[in-house]
């Protein structure tokens, strides 16, 4: 990369120029490269990312149409929900902090701080940077921990008041093992994930097959918006939603779109 011509046309690292054509994706990477250094993230969440960023591609970086209407029938389970929670990991409260305690007091959830690679000093840490994005209460950190029956180790710790006891999970870039445990247990499970492909994905109640950056605020307004509804109403929309079909739309979708960029490039440029 270049140097810096003028400081006002770089970002807050001071490498990113305010015109380059990937600022935004290059932005959340120093986000989330920065969340490393405050051991917010592990380098493993940096992988992670990566995978996502090439489905991101692959659906256009955009909020697609399926990805809407999950967003909508997502708000509904959660407003219709007893015991909503909202579980969080290093990516998540690295890119979202604000939106998802926001998302939290609108509908009202818990906001559960949840661990794949689980280390007490990374719980505080995440749990620390929700508290200075606003949030009171954060569970999954001192409060008393249960375990999630048919997994092992440290990643069936749940928090007993959040997520053990809850009706509805709303997580993200999550481990398809979990993902399952949850189901199994009774619980609707809300996934975002950029992976249509991902066990997450496929385990899930409910996917949104999108960037959290994007999926998290869409959703924070599509909650605010739908408070109002009767419950009626929130019941009938989620009534014929069937995610192994959102799932065959998500693909068909990227083949579709896929095969027309492909068209595009026939017959163009020069042999070398
Ligand atoms: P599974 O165990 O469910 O099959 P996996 O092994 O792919 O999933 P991870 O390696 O933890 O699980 O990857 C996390 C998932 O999150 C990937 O599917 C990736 O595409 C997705 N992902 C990464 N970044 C984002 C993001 N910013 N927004 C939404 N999804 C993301």
């Amino acid at each position: 990369m270049d140097s810096p011509q003028s400081s006002e046309n770089w970002g807050s690292s001071g490498i990113i120029p305010a015109n380059h054509p990937r600022r935004e994706s290059l932005l959340i990477r120093e986000k989330l490269v920065e969340a490393l250094r405050e051991n917010i993230l592990t380098e493993h969440g940096l992988i992670a990312h990566g995978r996502g960023e090439c489905f991101d591609y692959l659906i256009g970086e955009t909020t697609t149409p399926f990805a809407k209407r999950s967003i909508e029938i997502s708000a509904s389970l959660l407003l219709l929900a007893k015991k909503p929670v909202i579980s969080v990991n290093g990516n998540m409260a690295a890119l979202v902090p604000e939106e998802l305690v926001k998302l939290a007091n609108e509908i009202p959830a818990k906001l559960e701080v949840n661990l794949f690679y689980r280390n007490e000093k990374r719980l505080k840490s995440i749990k620390e940077k929700l508290q200075r994005a606003g949030a009171t209460e954060v569970l999954g950190v001192e409060d008393e921990q249960v375990t999630i029956p048919e997994l092992f180790s440290e990643r069936r710790r749940v928090s007993k008041e959040g997520i053990f006891s809850s009706d509805v999970v709303l997580l993200a870039l999550e481990d398809g093992d979990r993902t399952e445990a949850l189901v199994k247990m009774g619980k609707k499970v809300i996934s975002i994930d950029l992976n249509p492909l991902s066990r997450t994905s496929i385990f899930s109640t409910v996917t949104i097959v999108d960037n959290v950056t994007r999926a998290i605020p869409l959703l924070l307004s599509k909650v605010k918006e739908m408070k109002t509804w009767d419950r009626e109403s929130l019941v009938n929309l989620s009534k014929n939603f069937n995610n192994r079909e959102n799932i065959a739309i998500a693909l068909s979708y990227i083949s579709e779109r896929i095969t027309a960029l492909s068209a595009d490039f026939k017959g163009k440029g020069k042999s070398i």
